[in-house]
């Protein structure tokens, strides 16, 4: 671990399906970055915190030999590493990101005859997880054979070398094509910050702790909107009981008038025109609803 570098690194995949979401929330989170020419490095204009672009199957390595202080990765790739590997020092998850979200679930053929995980014992189940879907089965104290495959997992029941899979799910629609039904969840993920075991000089933890604080405040000023009305002082509780709002909404006298109030209030999400109409009724105006462009708690 080169614990004297000045930069923080931060791993992450270079193509497929994490890669912009995780560098957009780089940039939600203030980061600038210039592309190397090869473009599989990114330099950072305006914080020391470089990104590096890879395969996602890589970022736990990196991770653990200390080539990188951080990675977004989803969270099957980084435990199936932690427990393919239980003696090396583990990776910490400091943070889950919200998106990326999927399933690792066994599936079964549309026509087979199993119905209850019991049923697994003795079947093959083809993978690419196999110590996550190790540690399962023991868990469920089922006897399988775990059947390892690198790629195409939801044609082995078809080739006839599994009677079942372990694979990442989202919306289920790989598995229909496939004629495979879902029986059960081996566990939930999504992609997650995480940080290398080896990070212990107390400079570079402070530097993580603040892009911490700056992708938490990114992440939780996703999708918040800013509401701001005029109302009289009366209508005050009716309203408030209509708001979508985070927290308390804050009140403010009008000079000069006394029998209204003017309301500022924080709401997880946009209003549509119903809830504005049923605020209106209530004898709120002047509603105005804007994007809340950063937010620090
Ligand atoms: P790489 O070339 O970087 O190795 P990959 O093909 O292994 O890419 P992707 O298919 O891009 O990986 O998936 C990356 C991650 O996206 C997965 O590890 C998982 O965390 C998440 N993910 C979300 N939904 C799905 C899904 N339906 N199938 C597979 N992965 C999913
Ligand atoms: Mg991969």
């Amino acid at each position: 671990m080169n614990d004297n570098r000045e930069r923080l690194r931060i791993a992450v995949q270079k193509s497929g399906r994490l890669a912009e979401l995780s560098l957009g929330l780089l940039r939600r989170a203030g980061l600038v970055f210039r592309a190397s020419r090869d473009r599989l490095f990114l330099y950072g204009e305006n914080l020391p915190v470089d990104v590096l672009l890879v395969r996602d199957d890589d970022i736990p390595g990196l991770l653990l030999e200390g080539s990188c202080e951080l990675g977004i990765v989803g969270r099957n790739v980084l435990d199936e590493q932690r427990l393919a590997d239980p003696n090396a020092s583990a990776s910490a998850e400091l943070q889950a990101l919200g998106f990326g979200a999927c399933r690792l679930a066994i599936a079964i053929p549309d026509a087979s005859t199993i119905t209850t995980i019991a049923d697994l014992a003795g079947l093959r189940i083809a993978t690419s997880y196999p110590a996550q879907l190790a540690g399962w089965l023991r868990a469920q104290g089922v006897d399988a054979e775990i059947v390892v495959l690198n790629g195409s997992v939801e044609i082995a029941p078809r080739l006839g070398k599994a009677d079942a899979i372990c694979d990442l799910v989202s919306s289920g629609a790989t598995l229909a094509a496939n004629q495979l039904r879902e029986l059960v969840t081996v566990m939930q993920s999504e992609a997650v910050l995480a940080s290398s075991p080896h990070t212990h000089n107390a400079a570079t933890m402070a530097q993580i702790e603040r892009l911490c604080m700056r992708i938490g405040s990114a992440l939780s000023g996703e999708g918040v909107r800013l509401l701001l009305l005029q109302a009289p002082r009366t209508a005050l509780p009716a309203i408030t009981r209509l708001l979508p709002a985070r927290e308390l909404p804050s009140v403010l006298s009008l000079d000069g008038r006394p029998d209204d109030i003017a309301l500022q209030a924080l709401c997880n999400h946009a209003l549509d025109w119903q809830q504005l109409e049923d605020l209106k009724r209530l004898g709120a105006h002047s509603l105005m609803v804007l994007n809340v462009e950063r937010m620090l708690a």
